[in-house]
């Protein structure tokens, strides 16, 4: 893993001749509250998920973030996506604060930043086949053709080594694994720059894990990819990351590449993650 690190030659470059490193996302003193209720007849509180949170994502890196559940996780990957604003703090992508975009400016940045969640298409099982389901976010931005779209879908499914014949079948008729491809080629279709993954492999068994994480890690490659890693589990992250925070009740208590982590954790909260991998 290390050596491949090494050999990436966009893992953590540096912007032509301005001296410092090309980010494609960076967030500052990022803040989310939600307004809670204990009760029924409780009065509503604000509770804090994240307590301002700074970090960037080098241009063509993975970056890591790794809690357990509830540390604020899942949050972070909906402020990154646009999905929901932050109560204070920025959010810049490629230098351009998105709570000030137009709405022509978020459908842009919704096609080149792209989600894939743990149980993709649950809700969706009966409704589309997996070819419906892979060029729908082709047909929302009005990309070509049906017949161009047809082709590529065809070369999709060959970027993500699913055969071409998956495309008149249903979501759940596949494998946790296949499904998870699909949603991998569905996020591809439309050419992003950064892909957001929440806890993308958690769902499946060890060697269906270790298979995706290959086939990110050579997209990554073939298309210059940036990925926000989004994981409970440690041993995953070691795997497939550049750099790693980890993120407690809200809050980032420790932040290095993989090897740091692993070797010489830090914090406490750190060592207790570590502890519980297998
Ligand atoms: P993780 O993904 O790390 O498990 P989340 O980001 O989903 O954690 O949640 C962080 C905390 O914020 C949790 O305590 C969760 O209950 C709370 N939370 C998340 N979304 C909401 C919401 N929409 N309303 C209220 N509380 C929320
Ligand atoms: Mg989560």
């Amino acid at each position: 893993r290390g050596e491949t690190r090494n050999a990436t030659p966009y893992a953590t470059h540096q912007a032509a001749g301005t001296g410092h490193v090309d980010n494609i996302i960076e967030l500052s003193a990022v803040r989310k509250e939600f307004v809670v209720r204990s009760g029924f007849l409780s009065r509503p509180q604000r509770f804090v998920a994240l307590a301002g949170s700074t970090f960037s994502i080098p241009r063509g890196s993975t970056v890591a973030i790794v809690g357990e559940s509830g540390s604020g996780k899942s949050t972070t990957t909906r402020l990154v996506l646009g999905l929901d604003a932050p109560t204070s703090g920025s959010i810049t992508f490629e230098g351009a604060e998105t709570s000030a975009f137009t709405k022509k400016e978020l459908f842009d940045f919704r096609r080149r930043v792209q989600p894939v969640f743990q149980n993709p298409f649950a809700s969706l099982d009966a409704l589309f086949t997996v070819g419906a389901t892979i060029v729908e976010p082709l047909v929302v931005h009005g990309w070509g053709t049906k017949e161009s779209r047809a082709v590529r879908l065809l070369e999709l499914l060959d970027a993500v080594a699913l055969p071409a014949d998956i495309a008149a079948r249903y979501p759940h008729e596949l494998s946790g694994g296949q499904r998870q491809r699909v949603a991998i080629a569905r996020a591809l279709a439309l050419q992003p720059e950064l892909i957001v993954l929440d806890e993308a492999v958690s769902a499946l068994d060890v060697l269906v894990q270790a298979q995706i994480l290959d086939l990110l890690t050579r997209l990554q490659h073939e298309f210059g990819l940036s990925y926000l890693f989004i994981s409970h589990d440690l041993a995953v992250v070691r795997q497939i990351s550049d750099f790693v925070h980890v993120m407690q009740n809200g809050v980032i208590v420790e932040s290095g590449t993989p090897d740091e982590i692993f070797d010489s954790p830090r914090e406490q909260y750190t060592r207790e993650l570590l502890a519980a991998i297998p």
